[in-house]
């Protein structure tokens, strides 16, 4: 649970997006900020061309090294970011395109600076996942050029005590390389809850507020109160009100942290907790996180480096690591939901002005239906000799007709088929849909974007892509509503099911499953043993009388704590 931080007269409060739970209270620091080296004007004579050379490839080797030992430090999505960071630092082509700007006569600094923005013109022009890369080659060039320049790498300082960072948004190789003992929080200005930075600081344990308004205003070293799950920054708290708040959700921690499953209301009402995994890494760490199954592994996270279609052996094995983590639980493996911000070389896609509008997730099937069959073979084959029929799911879809072809595919394959609401024309159509197939899972983040109509990149649209929105939650609660009429299963993959507060409004919804990133398991598990399902029910119709996220927190936790 999270306490309000409002109400404390003495102290200013500033309003946020909660991305990862957690009450803190410290001074500040602000990152180093980084120094732009101007390039010279004048041309480097060709004399110290092959010295420039050397010292260019001898910066680039330093700081791939101090990345790939960083990752080696790191576990999850931050060791996959150090590392494929690491890679860039070291990118033979990136190299090569600066070795062109060197013959050119211009110096290593300079030659660094163009190669990379060269890079960073394709990467846009490229957009979705790899527009998003342009940071990191941005701050990886940023450390290049700061190693030939002698000066310290830029970025997050070394405090001598614990502090919450204040940023306006963080390069993900800074997030990634973040101590938890040294940066106990995390306030952003940008950045949303969905976004790289939060991930990872969920992933680290880090509590975190994204698209905090007023943070420029705090200097360096204000002791500040920092609650992460109610996305609120508290300056200059009294003694008493830190001792409260910070105690008060060690509390809930401590009872959190022995929470074992399986999930349900105090009054023994089942509600599932589940994890969200992309590999067979990540499904053993849930279930050590006592996770009581999967309910959303995104397959397409395995294969985004891919240049050619896995092979469905391939695919078979990845799919088998995960169903080995659960090996008698309840396991949904979602279908590619290539597209957009996730495009997959190996799977048809045109250059679209809106990719987010565009072919995504099951629409691929119109063009290259082999995709999906031959993905649906592989988890037959993954699951074969496992004694287990996994769960499957399509992403994105948005006619009737679309879950009653995918159910038919999945079906004559002896899986178990359903799919995902994300779209708000599935969500008002909850009810056609579930007679086609056998569960709905509804994601969260997607919903909120396309009913809100705020793309869920954008860190400046964060407050209208809140899964708060009462709105949202009235697509969530109708989709609710239809599988109980069907008595049929709804669950809830998207971030929502990660805040333990609205994982118990959604239950009183009627929603049977909650799926979150493994460290927000045990925390929505012992939310929900900690409340009836009678509070769950009136909270949940306590946010549907709500018109903004902010009155709808409120309302849950006037009811439930
Ligand atoms: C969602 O949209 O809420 C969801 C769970 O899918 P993804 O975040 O992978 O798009
Ligand atoms: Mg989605």
């Amino acid at each position: 649970m999270t306490r309000s931080l409002q109400g404390n007269a003495e102290s200013a409060v500033l309003v946020g997006t909660p991305a990862v739970p957690g009450v803190v209270a410290a001074p500040t620091i602000r990152p180093v900020p980084r120094v732009r080296i101007p390039a010279e004007s004048e041309s480097i004579p060709k004399s110290d061309r092959a010295s420039q050379s050397a010292a260019l490839r001898l910066a680039s080797a330093t700081v791939a090294e101090r990345l790939r030992d960083r990752a080696e430090a790191a576990s999850g999505a931050a060791a996959e970011v150090l590392s494929a960071n690491a890679a860039m630092a070291a990118d033979p082509g990136w190299l090569a395109t600066a070795e062109n700007h060197l013959a050119e006569g211009r110096s290593a600094i300079a030659a660094a600076v163009a190669a990379t923005e060269q890079f960073a013109t394709t990467f846009t022009g490229l957009g979705g996942l790899m527009a998003e890369r342009v940071t990191d080659l941005r701050d990886v060039c940023d450390r290049i050029v700061a190693e030939l320049a002698g000066r310290p790498e830029p970025g997050i300082p070394t405090p001598a005590r614990p502090s919450i960072l204040l940023a306006d948004d963080l390069a993900p190789a800074d997030t990634a390389g973040l101590d938890p003992n040294l940066i106990v929080g995390l306030a952003m200005s940008l950045g949303g809850p969905t976004g790289h930075t939060a991930i990872i600081a969920r992933q680290l344990g880090i509590p975190c507020a994204v698209a905090v308004a007023g943070l420029d205003e705090i200097p360096s070293g204000t002791d500040i109160l920092l609650d992460g799950g109610a996305g609120r920054v508290l300056v200059r708290p009294t003694p008493e009100t830190v001792t409260e708040a910070v105690g008060g959700y060690r509390e809930l921690a401590e009872r959190a942290a022995g929470w074992t499953g399986p999930g349900a209301t105090a009054d023994g009402h089942r509600v599932e907790v589940l994890a969200n995994v992309q590999d067979g890494t990540g499904a053993h760490a849930a279930h050590a996180a006592s996770a009581e199954g999967v309910g959303l592994f995104r397959t397409e996270l395995c294969f985004l480096d891919r240049e050619s279609e896995p092979t469905i052996a391939e695919q078979a094995a990845v799919y088998g690591a995960v169903l080995d983590a659960f090996p008698a639980d309840k396991v949904v493996i979602r279908t590619l939901d290539a597209g957009s911000d996730k495009p997959l070389r190996f799977a048809p896609h045109d250059d679209e002005p809106n990719p987010a509008l565009g072919v995504r997730g099951i629409r691929i099937t119109e063009q290259d239906s082999g995709i999906l069959d031959r993905q649906l073979d592989a988890i037959v084959a993954a699951a074969q000799g496992r004694g287990y029929t996994p769960w499957v799911m399509a992403p994105m879809i948005s006619t009737v007709a679309e879950a009653k072809s995918f159910a038919t595919r999945v079906r004559a394959r002896g899986l178990i088929p359903g799919v995902m609401i994300e779209v708000p024309a599935a969500a008002l159509l909850a009810e056609a849909i579930l007679e086609h197939v056998d569960f709905v899972s509804i994601g969260t983040n997607d919903l909120a974007q396309y009913t809100m109509a705020a793309d869920r990149m954008s860190p400046r649209l964060a407050a209208l892509t809140d899964p708060w929105q009462p709105a949202v939650l009235r697509l969530v609660a109708a989709t609710a509503a239809a599988g109980q009429r069907l008595g049929k299963p709804v669950g809830v993959c998207g971030e929502a099911a990660a805040d333990p507060l609205l994982a118990c409004a959604l239950a009183g919804f009627g929603i049977t499953s909650v799926s979150a990133a493994a460290s927000a398991v045990r925390a929505v598990g012992a939310r929900l043993a900690s409340v009836t399902m009678a509070d769950c029910r009136r909270a949940a119709t306590a946010v549907l009388d709500t018109t903004d996220p902010r009155s709808a927190r409120r309302a849950a936790s006037e009811i439930l704590g």
